[in-house]
């Protein structure tokens, strides 16, 4: 390789040779930790015929660890500096595949087109962390497991428990089919250039403790329970999107059987019940 992936100045330097520089609103930092790397590999324990995504590969530090394990590599690069340097270095490896553009808009149709993802990794760019995430969940992405780094903080409201400063909305609609698992920390020095917060390694690995449960009906059932914390569930839902689509009573009755209490806060709700709840509303809801 024309550079050192584990030195800043060698980066720096190959860079501004080839006339490219980091962007901030691409959420540009490299991982240049070679033990971070090769944890964030060992946790997503591959075999040959794995097929792996890698978002945001910028220029393929993890790209060919992972490429040395398994056959199979679909990326998703948006930065035309970067996608010219992983097409020259990686376009000649048989099973590597380069998605250019918008990781938002490209992976849906990437998911129907190619054989469904394994794996899911990342380095995941700040800006559209949460959004992507929420994305593949709400769609039923299934992949044997994902492994992301993202910022610290959305790392905790992922795999917040009920009753936690950080329970809320998120961690339900993750919680409602993944286990989700903060694997490691990673302070802002393990990054060039190094950014203003610090990052987590999220190991997420599905279950299906939920079957039957409709995405979309449970996800609008924990925005409408989070919409304002301070209120009450009583509160919360009656003023709600489920309430207004399908009836006030109906939502109310539905907590209560599944042993809500209405008085109680948001934050004290656990998944099982909103589950158990859902399951009340199914029909209503189709
Ligand atoms: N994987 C590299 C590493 O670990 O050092 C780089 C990670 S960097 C945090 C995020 C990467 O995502 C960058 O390469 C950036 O260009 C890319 N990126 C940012 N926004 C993107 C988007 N919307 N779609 C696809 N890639 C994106």
């Amino acid at each position: 390789y024309p550079f050192d992936y584990d030195s800043p100045a060698s980066l720096a330097a190959f860079l501004e040779a080839r006339g490219l520089s980091m962007q901030k609103r691409f959420g540009q930092n490299f991982l240049v930790s070679p033990g971070v790397r090769s944890k964030i590999v060992k946790l997503l324990e591959l075999s040959k015929d794995d097929h792996v995504w890698e978002i945001g590969p910028g220029l393929g530090a993890m790209t060919h660890m992972v490429l040395g394990l398994c056959r199979n590599i679909t990326v998703f690069e948006i930065d035309r500096g970067f996608i010219s340097f992983l097409r020259e270095h990686f376009s000649m490896v048989e099973g590597f595949e380069l998605v250019e553009g918008d990781v938002m808009k490209n992976w849906q149709p990437a998911y129907t087109r190619f054989a469904p993802p394994s794996l899911i990794f990342g380095n995941l760019p700040y800006n559209c962390a949460a959004s992507f995430i929420g994305d593949l969940i709400e769609a039923g992405a299934n992949p044997r497991k994902m492994v992301f780094t993202i910022q610290k903080e959305v790392a905790e409201r992922m795999s917040a428990s009920p009753g936690t400063k950080r329970y809320g909305a998120f961690s339900m609609i993750c919680a409602f089919s993944w286990d989700v698992r903060i694997a490691g920390i990673i302070k802002p020095g393990s990054f060039f250039p190094v950014p203003e917060v610090t990052s987590a390694i999220i190991e997420m690995v599905p279950h299906h403790r939920f079957s039957g449960l409709s995405a979309g009906l449970a996800s609008t059932f924990a925005k409408d329970l989070f919409a304002n914390r301070r209120k009450t569930v009583r509160n919360s839902l009656s003023g709600g999107i489920l309430a207004a689509r399908l009836g006030k009573n109906a939502i109310l009755n539905a907590a209560e059987e599944a042993g809500i209490g209405l008085g109680q806060r948001g934050e004290e709700v656990s998944v099982e019940m909103v589950a158990k709840a859902c399951g009340h509303l199914t029909d209503k809801f189709a």
